[in-house]
């Protein structure tokens, strides 16, 4: 018989991360996915899409667990998933990433069901940031956890998480480019044709790409007057398929766009790579863009203090801007630097490209001989004995 295994994604580059490993699940006849989407990104181009392009089966389970902000919809996914996983239970729950969709986690956890974590021990040592806590905090729970490198594993273990229980993979958005992008690069050629970029109305190599969607800079207007002032002097036009929530944030507060700045909603992943590809570079707060362009070859700006994902200056293929100390980083500099990096060649260090398969045998091994309970607890409990101490009484 089948032993279940429930996976909880909730938005867009969960489907694009996951997309392989949700495939290498499904595929197993001893593993019985039970997929749920949480609801939290719930618009056409904000998800289906994603299953379209990715030809990923759509959820199993929907919790539509919306809301306006950020306590609404961890609180909606908690109370939504506990009833579900109760009723499941499943061998384990997983979760990925850092998102309102990962406090999901405190449902399994009431539930006493082993929690695991893909992409974990990833750190920016922001605390502004509430990817930062809700990482955190997962880590913490979780009882099988997926980093991406042996320094990911690091901060994990400096936090005293258990070394047995983290399992070093790579990065699966190198092998889902591999098979979604180089497995298939006539399509996206033949996709970028003139027509594609005239009704845009860009030019092929001409143009930055934009995203712009974390908290610390569009929940802060000093921080995204400075993005808006410094995208306005790019030089280039700067296409921008902005969040919702930036697009409301600029409206109500009246902020004005600059005139080479196209602003235009969310797009799906095939035009989006199709974008990426073709631009001069990518400026944005993503986590999942700047590991994208770094294997893609695009150069990146990253608009951000502090990143988790250090490997990708590690190699040169981005440079920074700050939000927050505007000052440092004059546009004409910051530009001369990004058009420095077109054209040029490094070499990533993400991932092999087997980084999904190695998390999907992972998980199927573990499911098979029932293996999610969190590993004994190791030598960093200071005097595990005053934990068990019974009063010797007979
Ligand atoms: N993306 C997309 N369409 C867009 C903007 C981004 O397909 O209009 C993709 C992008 O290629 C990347 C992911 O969505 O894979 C990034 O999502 P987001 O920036 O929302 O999340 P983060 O990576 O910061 O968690």
């Amino acid at each position: 018989m089948s032993k279940k295994l429930a996976l909880i994604l909730g938005i867009r580059p969960d489907v694009i991360r996951a997309s392989l490993i949700l495939g290498m699940l499904r595929d197993d006849p001893e593993c019985d996915l039970q997929f749920i989407w949480s609801g939290q990104h719930y618009s056409d181009n904000m998800k289906d899409v994603f299953f379209r392009d990715l030809g990923v089966a759509p959820p199993d389970i929907e919790l539509g667990a919306g809301g306006e902000t950020d306590a609404d919809i961890s609180s909606a996914v908690i109370a939504r998933l506990a009833p579900v996983l109760r009723e499941m239970a499943p061998e384990a729950a997983v979760f990925l990433g850092d998102t309102n969709t990962v406090m999901g986690c405190l449902a399994a956890a009431q539930l006493n069901i082993p929690i695991v974590h893909i992409e974990g021990c990833m750190r920016s040592y922001d605390w502004r940031m509430p990817e930062e806590k809700y990482r955190t905090v997962i880590d913490h729970l979780a009882d099988v956890v997926y980093a991406y490198f042996d320094e990911y594993k690091a901060q994990g273990v400096a936090e005293g998480l258990n070394p047995d229980s983290i399992v070093v993979t790579g990065n699966p958005i190198v092998d889902v480019l591999d098979h979604h992008y180089y497995g298939r690069k006539d399509h996206y050629e033949a996709l970028a044709d003139a027509e594609f970029f005239a009704s845009r109305g860009i030019v092929k190599d001409g143009y930055y790409v934009m995203t712009c969607h974390r908290r610390e800079n569009v929940g802060d207007l000093d921080a995204l007057k400075a993005i808006l002032a410094m995208v306005g002097a790019a030089g280039r036009p700067v296409y921008f398929p902005a969040s919702y929530r930036t697009q409301k944030i600029i409206e109500a507060n009246g902020l004005s766009v600059p005139a080479n700045v196209i602003t235009v909603d969310p797009v799906g992943y095939e035009e989006f790579l199709v974008l990426l590809v073709n631009s001069r570079g990518a400026l944005t707060d993503s986590g999942t863009v700047v590991e994208e362009t770094c294997v893609l070859g695009v150069p990146a700006l990253q608009i951000r203090k502090s990143t988790e994902r250090p490997q990708v200056y590690d190699v040169a293929s981005c440079v920074k801007f700050d939000p927050a100390v505007p000052e440092e980083y004059p546009p004409a500099e910051v530009f001369r630097k990004v058009e420095s990096l077109y054209g040029k060649k490094w070499t990533h260090t993400l991932g092999d490209g087997r980084s999904s398969r190695r998390i999907a045998d992972d998980l199927l091994s573990r499911l098979k001989e029932g293996r999610f309970r969190r590993h004994a607890p190791a030598d960093y409990h200071l005097d595990i004995s005053r934990s068990y101490r019974g009063d010797g009484l007979s």
